[in-house]
């Protein structure tokens, strides 16, 4: 077999869905867009490692590819799971069912599949992406990801390499603290997290943030906005980036607010790791252009002046949202079989 029909697959697994994509020793992604399937994850480990080896198959016909030339996979799910892919022990929401709990994801699937498997929690996966899709995925530069979803998830690359420490909780960047005093506009509220922090990233910078305390911080300084009537303060939450984009003013404050905490969020990340760019990826910024570049100048308004060497450092939004975990995993599969010569 010639070296460039060797292909590797990226398996992004959540709590709803699974989604596939391919990708070739060249460098070329084999699924455009998205490659979804609903998970049977609440019917536990078994069900669901079975779900995907067929799904893969499904997957490997509609792209094309045989899977006689696949010779490794990349897992990613979100955690709380181990730098090896163990579930927490404790649980998690996205596994509900028992047996998850202190499962090794990626040794059922590896065992399952008869294919060697990396694993990455699914914020280190899209922060891959995100990197390789500016530097290449053969690359030794360095980068930070801030990934806004229902929580605040991300990586940190350095050298190339993503960062998944010592107990596989490198690149939690929302629990890092912020001097969130400094942010304009709210001036008496107190951010707490689920972690047990005050004032770190994803209390102010997630949808969860806007939630708990971001919607009724503005709300009650705005009792007569249209969400106010809303008695659903989680349905509520969701509609407000869509009002944001279309250019409601209370809502545009929400957003900058997060944005405003990303800017520091990013100095402090700046002043550890010097990288080369930093990125924002999420449902947050899954918009138009428009709002996009509002969004990015806001996180650049928020940071204090950096040294003239730092000043211009990129800030890239994350594109292909969807398939971003996915096609992380995929890279850091290819980097196995470059490493080991599979
Ligand atoms: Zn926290």
């Amino acid at each position: 077999m010639s070296p460039a029909e060797k292909i590797v697959a990226g398996i992004d697994l959540g709590g709803t869905a699974i989604n596939y994509t391919f990708l070739d020793e060249r460098g070329q992604f084999l699924i455009d867009g998205l490659c979804e399937h609903p998970a049977r994850s609440v019917e536990g480990p078994d069900v669901c490692l079975g779900q995907i080896a067929d799904g893969l198959a499904i997957a490997a016909e509609r792209a094309g590819v045989p899977l006689a030339k696949l010779v490794a996979v990349g897992l990613d799910t979100p955690g709380p799971a181990s730098a090896a892919g163990v579930f927490s022990r404790r649980g998690s929401t996205n596994f509900v069912h028992p047996d998850w709990a202190g499962y090794d994801a990626r040794a059922g699937l590896e065992a399952r599949l008869g294919l060697p498997v990396t694993y990455l929690n699914d914020g280190n996966a899209a922060a891959l992406w995100g990197h390789a899709s500016v530097f290449g995925s053969e690359n030794t530069a360095t980068s930070v990801s801030a990934i806004i979803g229902t929580g605040l998830g991300g990586g940190v690359i350095v050298g190339g390499r993503v960062v998944t420490g010592s107990h596989g909780f490198g690149g939690e960047l929302g629990h890092v603290l912020l001097p969130y005093t400094a942010i304009p506009g709210i001036e008496g509220l107190v951010p707490s997290c689920n972690c047990g922090r005050t004032g770190d990233l994803e209390s102010l910078c997630s949808l969860t943030a806007i939630r708990r305390s971001l919607l009724p911080h503005f709300l009650a300084r705005h009792p007569d906005h249209p969400l106010a009537a809303d008695r659903d303060i989680a349905a509520a939450a969701t509609r407000v980036r869509g009002l944001a984009e279309r250019g409601d003013a209370m809502c545009r404050e929400i957003f900058q607010v997060q944005a405003r905490a990303l800017g520091l969020f990013f100095d402090e990340m700046i002043n550890v790791f010097d990288p080369a760019a930093v990125f924002v990826g999420g449902g947050a910024v899954e918009t138009g252009e428009a709002f996009r570049s509002w969004f990015v100048a806001e996180i650049r308004a928020g940071m204090p002046g950096q040294r003239e060497e730092q000043a211009d450092l990129p800030i890239h939004v994350i594109r292909d949202g969807d398939s971003a975990g996915a096609r992380g995993a995929a890279l850091d599969a290819a980097r196995l079989v470059r490493e080991q010569g599979l």
